[in-house]
């Protein structure tokens, strides 16, 4: 199943229509939302969509907001190197949170005080079943669950074994602190789920002040409840939490109403986004960290060239449903194909240079072009350079070829873009029979016009050798080459072999010399690239492939191949 949809077709989404009415009815003055990653790893193209949803409707409407929360419950897996790279991504991404970043951490203290009033009010007790027992006393979707022989402590003991927890008397997985809710519940969340558990963890921002940290579910609602946060969104797996959610902001003193409204979760063709998936990828080389440019992290797709905007376009794109789909890699990429069509400069790169020399060329002559940056935008004019040595690609040339090939073939004529017509007479080859140079004249009255009486069709990219520049060119495609690796037991069957290919002495046009990191181009007729957010400067470009010119997939997938 795949989802083609397209701005058009973008209705004002649910969850709009819910902030609007409730403005409207007056339950609510002011959104708030929140976008809540977990600092254990880098942000995905999933995570784009929650941080367009959150963001964007904070951007909205008036008075709205929107908090960055780190949700840093589970000490084991988080570190401060992932905090800082989630936010300088949505910095990237074009968003600003309310004030400064916040972290769940900031509320332990309250939150120890809740489940403090939820013991003394009957409603939490201190289980020391072990992880095991739990299990099994947790019954099924048809059975229901069965009481814990620790339900019914007193309050006391509950009090004082919670305290002892606090403090660290108990080694990891002694005890639990869990709501006192309902083991038959035909909802398993409901069945007396864990509020605190003992972890002895140096955390990455309480050190080492508590050993007992609260559970997602306990941490989260709270934390959304003291920030005023009035519309809490997250995907559709929460939707069975969200009693939980309620039942512990009704059983303790707070203020805040926050509502959970949960959407579908962005799926994408071709890739996957679990984390553990993506650091497997890292740990065993098979990219070359989180932000290779072929990852779907969006340090990864900046890397990769996509722009913010196109990013944005996207998640607006796909919309914001309750339904489950799967969305083509080709409308992600048709995104950021359009917005570089439009606003990326136009540049020369041979990436398989094969010499040609111009023998009626005068030979120390360097001769001063132009060429539009862009064939429609008003962004002004670019120098080339023309001399005696230019280089083509390999595979703009052969020396016998039918009516359909339009580029240079011995013998005929070929316009060089923004330049000459030439006419090849001569191909040198070396004793492997490869072919070195081509041996060319070019007709100096074809600048700008076509040859007296005759009409050349073809027109091809090149650059001048004695004025150009040395570049590494990477041609990244689609890291699998099978649209469901997430479905696929081990998603190293589904791998494309051919995900990069890089060239090494490819040539691009001398104003590239001094290209900034980060700028973005077409290469006429070979693509989009970026220059190397990393690796790329003056005397050592590095370009990466953002995407083909057209969707070369969509052939593939037709089962079109040529
Ligand atoms: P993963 O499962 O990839 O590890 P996660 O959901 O555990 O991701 P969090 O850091 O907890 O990662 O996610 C932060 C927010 O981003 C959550 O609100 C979550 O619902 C949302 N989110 C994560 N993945 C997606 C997705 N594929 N589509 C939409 N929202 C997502
Ligand atoms: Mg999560």
């Amino acid at each position: 199943m795949s989802d083609n949809s397209t701005k058009e077709s973008t209705p004002n989404h649910f969850i709009r229509q819910i902030i609007e009415e409730d403005l409207s009815s007056g339950k609510v003055q002011s959104p708030f939302t929140r976008f809540p990653p977990e600092p254990n790893g880098y942000l995905h193209v999933g995570h784009a969509k929650s941080i367009c949803l959150n963001f964007g409707l904070a951007s909205e409407f008036q008075n709205a907001r929107c908090n960055l929360r780190f949700d840093d419950t589970n000490p084991t897996k988080e570190n401060i190197q992932f905090a800082e790279s989630i936010a300088e991504d949505v910095k990237w991404l074009g968003f600003h949170w309310h004030q400064e970043p916040k972290y769940a951490s900031d509320y332990f203290e309250a939150m120890y005080q809740f489940a403090v009033e939820l013991i003394k009010a009957g409603k939490a007790y201190v289980d020391s079943l072990s992880a095991e027992q739990i299990r099994e006393c947790r019954g099924t979707l048809t059975e229901p669950g069965q009481n814990s022989p620790f339900r019914d402590r007193s309050i006391e003991e509950n009090l004082s074994l919670f305290e002892r927890m606090k403090s660290g008397e108990f080694k990891d997985g002694e005890h639990l602190l869990r709501a006192k809710i309902d083991m038959a519940s035909p909802n398993m969340n409901m069945r007396d789920p864990a509020l605190y558990r003992i972890r002895h963890e140096h955390h990455i921002r309480t050190n080492n002040d508590w050993c007992i940290y609260p559970m997602y579910d306990f941490a989260h609602c709270i934390s959304d409840a003291l920030e005023g946060i009035t519309h809490s969104l997250c995907t559709l797996e929460f939707a069975d939490h969200r009693p939980l959610y309620n039942w512990i902001l009704e059983n303790i003193t707070i203020e805040g109403r926050p509502q959970q409204i949960e959407f579908s979760r962005l799926n994408l063709q071709y890739t996957v986004t679990s984390k553990r998936k993506l650091s497997q990828m890292i740990d065993e080389g098979i990219v070359e960290g989180w932000d290779d440019p072929r990852m779907p992290t969006i340090s990864g797709m900046r890397r990769r060239g996509y722009t913010p905007a196109s990013i944005r376009d996207f998640c607006e794109r796909i919309g914001i449903t309750k339904k489950d789909n799967v969305i083509e890699m080709g409308v992600l990429e048709n995104c950021v194909r359009e917005d570089l069509d439009k606003n990326a400069e136009r540049a020369m790169a041979v990436l398989r240079p094969l010499k040609v020399v111009i023998e009626n060329y005068p030979d120390d002559k360097l001769e001063k072009l132009t060429a539009p940056k862009h064939p429609q935008q008003d962004m002004g004019s670019r120098d080339i350079y023309f001399s005696k040595e230019v280089y083509i690609d390999e595979a703009d040339f052969r020396e016998s070829a039918n009516k359909k090939y339009k580029r240079l073939v011995l013998g005929k004529e070929v316009r060089l873009r923004n330049a000459y017509v030439i006419q090849c007479h001569d191909v040198i080859k070396d004793s492997d029979g490869r072919i070195t140079e081509l041996r060319c004249t070019y007709d100096a009255e074809t600048l700008g016009k076509n040859p007296e009486g005759r009409k050349v069709k073809g027109v091809i990219h090149w650059v001048s050798a004695q004025k150009s520049q040395s570049a590494t060119i990477r041609l990244y495609d689609r890291l699998f080459s099978q649209p469901d690796p997430a479905d696929i037991k081990d998603f190293h069957e589904a791998l494309n072999p051919e995900s990069v290919e890089i060239l090494t002495d490819c040539r691009v046009e001398e104003g590239l010399a001094d290209v900034v990191a980060e700028t973005r181009f077409q290469f006429e007729r070979e693509g989009y690239f970026v220059a190397d957010r990393h690796e790329c400067r003056p005397g050592h470009l590095v370009f990466n492939r953002v995407v083909t010119l057209r969707d070369t997939w969509a052939k593939i997938e037709a089962g079109d191949v040529n």
